[in-house]
């Protein structure tokens, strides 16, 4: 049935299902609209809108799924303008999942992307998705031909790319043979900032583990993919990757984002086998702030904490920074409340305005932050982000952030680095 056809049909009964947005109808109606977590939600505190709003966004999805409302622009643009930090969720009095509810719209939106995407954006999100990420030497071409188009000056630094490093990338990570933890290592994060694995590598042998890497096939987590509503393509991606870590070690994730994703995926599974790969997963800095204390070194610096979303939102694990980090560094906390940055997937990119607009104020939280805390040589203030994706979208802004891995392996006291 097309959004065409529907417009023009007469509306259906009040809480009718329609079977429009793949939603569960009981979360749907769980909002009961008291805008508690309007100041959470960043877009909201952009542009004031309420159809930018975690509330304007569920009225939106009812409307459509229980009124028989169209899809129109004005809902795409609701639903697209989110970055799906959900911080409306970690705020929500009633419990509402509203990351579900905008899978469910996004998977609804994907569907529907040929009445409602340019073919230049479908061609690109094809390339990207389906094509790219999921063939992870393809994956390291396109880096290599990126890097050398970077030193002839043919990328534009508002792409927020990284600089891209011929070393890290021409030498691979070692596995330990007798590995007793593995570190995932994904796709972009492998191939755009893979000394952050290298870091992490040894953190975790200084904490007296022996990291292996995973098998073949464990080229993307999909979490990507679910963010864009692709959840086929998210879920396929899942079971190579269940099929290439087997075994009951533990799966460290240094990636906010990847960790998210892969403990979801008894959720997005739905089977045994995927919840127990699930229960498996662990944030980098959890796993190690329940082990014996590294041994560090106070290095008397101040860093500004960055809470990635779906380590603080999702996740719950962002104490744990703060309990590694915290012997070595002076940490300093922002004054947003955790308020997302507007990195958020591809978000950046198809959302550039809203996206630079988040961005901006995260900024000024952190130079608050900041105000009396130690700058690097260029003066920037030293952030901590646990999300290459942050970390990246941060870094276009000219912050200098890092990973907690590489923090700890400057502080770790000189036999154990
Ligand atoms: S999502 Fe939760 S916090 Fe936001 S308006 Fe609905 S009930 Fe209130
Ligand atoms: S997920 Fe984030 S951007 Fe989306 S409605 Fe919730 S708070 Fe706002």
């Amino acid at each position: 049935m097309t959004e065409i056809a529907l417009e023009h049909q007469p509306r259906p009964p009040r809480s009718v299902p329609r079977g429009i947005l793949p939603v569960d109808e009981e979360e749907l109606v769980a909002c009961v609209a008291c805008g508690l977590c309007l100041p959470h939600c960043p877009t909201y505190r952009v542009s004031g809108l309420e159809s930018e709003s975690p509330r304007g966004r569920i009225a939106a999805m009812r409307e459509v799924e229980l009124e028989g409302a169209p899809i129109d622009a004005a809902f795409v643009a609701s639903m697209e303008t989110c970055v799906q930090c959900r911080g409306c969720e970690a705020a929500c009095p009633s419990s509402v999942p509203f990351g579900h509810l905008m899978e469910g719209a996004r998977l609804a939106l994907a569907e529907r992307a040929s009445t409602t995407r340019s073919w230049v954006r479908r061609i690109a999100e094809w390339f990207g998705f389906a094509v790219v990420l999921p063939r992870h030497r393809l994956l390291l071409a396109l880096t290599w031909v990126t890097l050398f188009a970077q030193r002839l000056h043919l990328v534009p630094r508002r792409y927020g790319l990284p600089r891209l490093s011929r070393s890290s990338l021409r030498e691979p990570l070692h596995g330990d043979h007798d590995a007793d933890t593995v570190l995932f290592t994904g796709c972009v994060m492998d191939a755009w900032q893979r000394d952050v694995h290298r870091a992490a590598m040894t953190v975790m042998r200084a904490a007296g583990a022996r990291p292996g890497l995973p098998g073949r096939d464990a080229d993307c987590c999909g979490a990507l993919h679910a963010h864009a509503g692709r959840i086929g393509e998210a879920r396929r991606l899942a079971r190579r990757v269940i099929t290439s870590l087997a075994g009951d070690a533990p799966i460290v994730v240094d990636s906010a984002g990847c960790g998210a994703a892969m403990k979801d995926y008894g959720r997005l599974l739905g089977t045994t086998e995927a919840a127990a790969f699930s229960a498996r997963v662990v944030d980098f800095s959890e796993w190690l702030a329940v082990r014996p204390p590294l041994a560090l070194r106070d290095t008397g610096s101040e860093v500004v904490v960055q809470d990635p979303c779906h380590l603080r939102h999702v996740q719950h694990a962002h104490g744990a920074v703060r309990r590694v980090l915290g012997p070595a560094y002076a940490l300093r906390e922002t004054d947003d409340d955790g308020l997302c940055c507007g990195a958020g997937g591809a978000y950046a990119v198809l959302q550039p305005g809203l996206s630079g607009e988040i961005r901006n104020r995260k900024v000024a939280a952190i130079n608050r932050a900041a105000a009396s805390g130690r700058r690097d040589e260029k003066g920037s203030p030293i952030v901590v982000s646990a999300n290459p994706g942050c970390a990246m979208h941060l870094g276009a802004a000219g912050l200098d952030v890092r990973h907690p891995a590489e923090l700890l392996v400057e502080a770790l006291e000189p036999e154990r680095a």
